[in-house]
């Protein structure tokens, strides 16, 4: 993303690099073939341009993809999210058990069906949900519980999905991350009553914006679409061509959250390449794993047992006793060899928002608050070359040797 937002386009001349050090190493890139460029001109060219034949032939690929009945096309994950929790029923007055290591979207999804987010601490090995804390976490007004595959690898499902049905709470996966995923066999998004993908710019496959809501409940899918809507019965593309075509209901007023056949079109294109581009993700993953291995002052996240990992982040954690810089030194010390990082996540409990309306003194969620001061993420992305692995790594191990305690 970067450096496509450090080209900037010079009166009378082509577009020109302006980076200090042209060489430096993104965090993100998009990967875009011809395929794509062709898909979205070719929804330009149609003569429909919103919500129609892409977006339906997008959600049933995505869906028979990670074996779901229903997939529906969505102008983001975050209102996927939304959605999701509103078909489950979610609404004033309950609580949604979100862990803290997540992006905002997360949690506000409850905020936005009137409910009160509950911030769940992670495991420490993977980052993902502690089922133990989600189950401390579940009380009487407990309405649903929020998975996020942290990194592109499923949650703990299996005891979280036993203590949901034992309560009748709903689980809602927030699979931004974690698209193509599996766990014990499954794939992600056929896993939760509701599982939620991303197609933002940076997710493991783009539509430059979008998302999807994968389920095996028709209530629910129907649901989520009525709503993602306006609530209206038949949306513009169903109605196209009819003589009565003007006519509509509203059931219930909703939200403007389709997905444009010219995103779709990205999307579908991104689909058919999503194996490929996974494979180069894995392979830089274990290039990176095998480097660190011998690396006693940096610690990676790595896959548990029974997950395939969609390796959308590269989390690695460094070892403070070993080191005499923190983390945000160690970003500072890649940045100055060219190599861009990033952080996955800020918890949402040291965010102004949520701290302020946090009860009692002590830290709700110390796991995310430590590893939170000691993770960054590396670049990963199927465009990044050999040569650029082999220099991410070279700056990891030199800055780790410099300040080595
Ligand atoms: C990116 C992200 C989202 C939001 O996705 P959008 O498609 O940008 O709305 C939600 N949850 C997590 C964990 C994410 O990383």
């Amino acid at each position: 993303m970067t450096a496509r937002s450090a080209l900037h386009s010079v009166p009378g001349s082509q577009w020109v690099d302006d980076r200090a050090d042209a060489a430096t190493i993104p965090f993100h890139q998009p990967d875009i073939t011809d395929r794509e460029v062709e898909s979205v001109v070719e929804v330009l060219r149609s003569g429909w341009l919103t919500t129609g034949e892409k977006a339906a032939a997008f959600e049933s690929a995505f869906a028979a993809r990670v074996g779901a009945a229903h997939g529906v096309a969505l102008s983001s994950c975050s209102a996927a999210l939304h959605l999701a929790l509103d078909a489950v029923g979610v609404g004033p007055g309950d609580e949604v058990i979100v862990p803290a290591m997540t992006f905002a979207a997360t949690a506000a999804a409850a905020v936005h069906c009137g409910a009160r987010p509950v911030l769940a601490d992670i495991c420490a090995d993977d980052h993902t949900v502690d089922p133990a804390a989600v189950e401390r976490l579940c009380g009487p007004r407990t309405k649903a519980i929020v998975t996020v595959g942290f990194g592109g690898q499923a949650a703990r499902m299996e005891p979280i999905l036993a203590l949901a049905r034992g309560r009748g709470i709903a689980v809602v996966d927030d699979a931004a991350h974690a698209f193509p995923a599996r766990y014990r066999g499954r794939m992600v998004g056929s896993l939760a009553d509701v599982t939620c993908f991303s197609f933002y710019a940076t997710k493991t496959i783009s539509a430059g914006e979008g998302g999807m809501a994968t389920t095996d409940r028709e209530d629910y899918a129907r649901r989520i679409r009525l709503m993602g809507s306006h609530g209206i019965t038949r949306n513009a593309h169903a109605r196209n061509g009819d003589a009565n075509g003007w006519a509509y209901e509203v059931l219930e007023p909703g939200w403007k959250y389709n997905m444009p056949d010219l995103l779709a079109a990205l999307g579908l294109a991104q689909l058919a390449r999503a194996d490929a581009m996974w494979r180069r993700r894995r392979s830089i993953a274990m290039r990176y794993a095998a480097a660190l291995a011998g690396c006693d002052a940096i610690e990676p996240i790595l896959p548990r047992a029974e997950c395939e990992h969609a390796w959308h982040l590269f989390v690695a954690r460094i070892c403070p006793e070993r080191l005499a810089l923190g983390r945000d030194g160690f970003i500072e010390a890649l940045h100055a060899r060219g190599v861009q990082c990033s952080v996955h996540f800020i918890p949402l409990h040291l965010q102004p928002w949520y701290r302020d309306r946090m009860t009692g003194g002590s830290d709700p969620c110390p796991v995310a608050t430590e590893r939170y001061r000691r993770s960054l993420s590396l670049p990963l992305y199927s465009s990044l070359r050999d040569d650029q692995v082999e220099r991410v790594i070279e700056a990891v191990l030199d800055v780790a040797r410099r300040w080595r305690r």
